[in-house]
């Protein structure tokens, strides 16, 4: 697989930093770096002086940190290396508003596959060759964690004794979270990956994104938070939905659906039941209660108690 890299400031750094790191070094076939947002008009007329003068011929192309209207180098820069998959994470609110992206799809012909993860961390498999063989290393983090549990379900006072990477965030925080979770104890170890993501640090926006509600920060900390769960195979917090308060989505407008910032992603973290009863995945919750707040009849709290949730093995 050959990918061809389209970098701009410290995230598109941290990002290439990542990629060669800790997976696809000898993939990469050329780096593109972009002015910064700072040094760029905030409208671009004409985007044909921006495109690279030599552009390899690829299979994947990633644009990492390309703030606004520079974005639209993207469909040219597909044209002439030949590739047929993009990936464009987004790490800010403003850095790809909806209307860009469309304008990006809109130039690219039928046969190329771009997806927009939010953020990159957030990235899985979508049945598109190339974009899959990079979810192989690098998208929505997965650990592996052995315990020093004596029972075969992992005893709530027991320590990780060893945590692998299976798939982690392309900035590197993944592989950083593992080497410093040994010898967390269980009950603590979604606080402990959380506080190590944000100590790496993440380099997602801490602005509010007003399509989500939330920061891009959070939504890549319940991420790791999730990876963490599904390794260890359950949680100790977690709302839950009252079944007999919820008067289900046609009485709410799907009040806690279309306030969650993991649905608003595409994570189907609320679903509905056979009964149009809301339920809460407890493995991707981030517990941000939002939608908490959004019910309008209070149907939902927190819970601090153990759950247990199905292992990952996808
Ligand atoms: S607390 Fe509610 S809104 Fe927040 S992630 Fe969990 S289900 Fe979604
Ligand atoms: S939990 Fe509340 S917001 Fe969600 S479907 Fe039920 S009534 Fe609506």
């Amino acid at each position: 697989m050959k990918i061809f890299i389209l970098s701009s400031g410290e995230y598109g750094s941290k990002i290439v930093n990542g990629i060669a790191t800790h997976g696809f070094a000898s993939n990469i076939i050329g780096i593109h770096e972009f002015p910064s947002s700072d040094d760029l008009p905030e409208f671009i007329d004409d985007i044909s002086s921006y495109i690279p003068e030599n552009i390899p011929e690829s299979d994947l192309i990633i644009a990492v940190g390309l703030y606004g209207d520079i974005n639209m180098v993207i469909p040219e820069v597909v044209k002439k290396s030949g590739a047929k998959s993009v990936i464009a994470p987004i790490y800010h609110p403003k850095q790809l508003p909806l209307g860009l992206q469309n304008e990006i799809i809109n130039e690219l012909d039928d046969n190329t596959t771009i997806v927009f993860p939010k953020p990159f961390c957030g990235l899985t498999p979508i049945g598109d060759e190339f974009i899959d063989k990079f979810t192989e290393i690098f998208g929505r983090p997965r650990f592996e964690i052995e315990t020093d549990s004596e029972s075969e379900e992992i005893d709530l006072d027991s320590n990780i004794s060893s945590i692998k990477v299976i798939r982690g965030a392309p900035c590197g925080s993944s592989w950083f979270i593992a080497e410093n979770l040994n010898g967390v104890s269980v009950k603590d170890a979604e606080f402990e990956a959380n506080n190590k993501l944000h100590n790496f640090p993440c380099v997602a926006s801490m602005a509010t994104d007003n399509a989500t509600g939330d920061t891009i920060l959070h939504i890549a900390s319940y991420r790791t938070k999730e990876a963490i769960k599904r390794a260890l195979g359950f949680t100790c917090k977690v709302p839950m939905v009252d079944e007999e308060a919820c008067e289900g989505f046609e009485e709410c407008e799907n009040a806690c659906l279309n306030s969650c910032p993991n649905v608003l992603t595409g994570v189907e973290t609320i679903y509905y039941n056979d009964d149009g009863k809301a339920v809460i995945d407890p493995a991707s919750c981030g517990v941000c209660e939002i939608c908490i707040h959004e019910c309008p009849y209070g149907a939902i709290e927190v819970y601090e108690e153990r759950v247990n949730i199905k292992k990952d093995n996808e």
